[in-house]
């Protein structure tokens, strides 16, 4: 009797060894080598989400037609925004794959201070954030894995029409209502000729009418990336210069060349528009690539048996890109796309421009424009916005928290001919507690959003005086912001204030 009980913990000894260590070998969370669904790709980003704190944040942007979570995916915490996206197309879910991999791995390697291919991968999320939309499609991914059954029955006649007469949806790329989510961008989209609602190549009625286009849209204007990637499967070749401008093409073609070498994919010029890219590439003026990932494998999807070497055509790039997107560094807006947003000029500069929007839209942008929004804050309120829908309410109380932090500034008149090496002095109409006042709550930026290196401010009274640490530029301009002060009696600074100053 004691013998047998002896061994049973000795096995469950080793049983338990033999998983520990069983876990730290193989801790991947993606498995590559899948029919990689909707349900998958939400799990397992909930377990990176879960396994790398700070690192990755998931934020639900908006829905499919019938109601699958579109999820955007931020890794990293730096300046320079580099966007990456996959299944725009149905029967393209490699890309998914391709998305979810450089997340874990990228993150993985991050974590542990390890490098891929050279690149110091912490140091990379520490400069730029990679921000990630593995599946822009889940509807058109979902019907071409599982079929008719995962949709209602009302549908599936004309779903089955949409499809040739055939309920085998292997070939697949558009959305639930037969519109090819890459031929709903404005650039070239007049052009394209249409006939109507069909598995591949329909236009729709106008630009952005799929609900799932319309987000990428307003992402884009919030994300305002240096350099994104729209992957597709098709031909290991790169799309990268549809109606590019003279003066961008050189670095664009830089950029194209560099994905080319590192991932043996072919240039080729794009002849017609409507696609992400595209629209990236003519109305932003920024550097975008479509790398198209395998061989044409027919009208269906590829094998994700196939992966391996996608991965190791692709695994350098992506980190390449983010680290072309550091080197960028734009001018955060082009002139004329300026909002007007009360807020300080950080915030500004991350607010979308008011351009091709709808009612719904417009009104979640007025609230925007209102308020002093990071760009985080602007995604966590998109987030929301696109959650409530139509029963949205200020005084909802997840609103709140994103609207705390949030502040309307008020715009004092602007001064012109200041000495570059002025020392500001703050006048309230009461004695100020010294401890209240911080970098945070006075400080000065540039019109591009740069924080002034100021020196400690010093607090007398109700006077506070600000002091740059070196001389302001000639003929630039800058912004004071003070707000959050507390009065000595214990009162806080009801409206915050901001002031601009033109250098002499
Ligand atoms: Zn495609």
């Amino acid at each position: 009797m004691n013998q047998v009980v002896k061994k049973i913990i000795i096995m469950a000894f080793f049983l338990t060894a033999f998983i520990a260590s069983n876990q730290t070998i193989a801790a991947s969370v993606v498995d590559t080598n899948s029919t990689y669904t909707y349900e998958t790709m939400k799990k397992d980003l909930a377990e990176l989400d879960e396994t790398y704190g700070d690192l990755i944040e998931l934020y639900t942007i908006g829905q499919s037609v019938y109601g699958r979570d579109i999820v955007l995916v931020r890794l990293g915490n730096g300046q320079a925004d580099t966007f990456y996206n996959g299944s725009h197309h149905a029967r393209e879910w490699l890309t998914t794959i391709l998305n979810m991999k450089m997340i874990e791995s990228y993150a993985e390697a991050a974590e542990a201070g390890t490098t891929i291919e050279g690149y110091d991968v912490r140091s990379l999320l520490e400069k730029g954030t990679l921000w990630f939309v593995p599946m822009v499609n889940p509807d058109g991914v979902t019907l071409q894995q599982k079929g008719l059954q995962a949709f209602p029955k009302d549908i599936h006649k004309s779903l089955i029409s949409m499809n040739n007469g055939s309920s085998n949806f292997d070939r697949w790329k558009a959305n639930v209502q037969g519109i090819d989510l890459n031929r709903q961008y404005p650039s070239g989209w007049e052009e394209v000729s249409t006939t109507s609602p069909s598995w591949k190549n329909y236009k729709g009625e106008y630009p952005f009418q799929a609900p799932e286009a319309k987000v990428m849209r307003d992402l884009t204007y919030l994300l305002n990336p240096a350099v994104s990637l729209a992957y597709h499967t098709s031909g290991r070749v790169i799309y990268w210069n549809f109606n590019v401008d003279q003066e961008d093409l050189g670095r664009d073609q830089d950029i194209a060349e560099l994905y080319a070498s590192l991932s043996g994919y072919r240039m080729v010029p794009t002849y017609a528009g409507s696609g992400y890219t595209d629209w990236i590439n003519e109305v932003f003026d920024r550097p975008s690539l479509t790398p198209e990932l395998g061989l044409y494998a027919g009208e269906r999807h590829v094998d994700p048996a196939t992966f391996p070497e996608t991965w190791r055509r692709n695994k350098e790039a992506g980190l390449a890109m983010a680290n072309e997107s550091v080197k960028l560094q734009f001018p955060e807006h082009t002139p004329g796309d300026q909002p007007v947003v009360l807020g300080d000029r950080a915030t500004e500069r991350d607010i979308l421009p008011p351009r091709d929007i709808d009612d719904y839209y417009e009104k979640a942008l007025d609230i925007m424009e209102d308020y002093h929004l990071s760009q985080e804050e602007s995604i966590e309120y998109y987030s929301w916005y696109q959650q409530c829908k139509g029963d949205c309410s200020i005084n909802d109380p997840e609103l709140n928290e994103v609207f705390d932090k949030l502040l309307h500034f008020e715009d004092l008149p602007e001064q012109k001919d200041i000495e570059e090496d002025k020392t500001w002095t703050i006048e309230l109409n009461t004695h100020i507690d010294p401890e209240s006042v911080n970098k945070d709550n006075v400080y000065i930026q540039t019109t591009e959003g740069q924080a002034v290196p100021l020196e400690d401010a010093v607090v007398e009274d109700n006077f506070i005086t600000v002091h740059a640490e070196e001389s302001y530029r000639k003929g630039k301009s800058y912004t004071i912001y003070v707000k959050d002060l507390i009065s000595a009696g214990g009162q806080k600074m009801e409206e915050p204030v901001e002031m601009t100053f033109t250098i002499q």
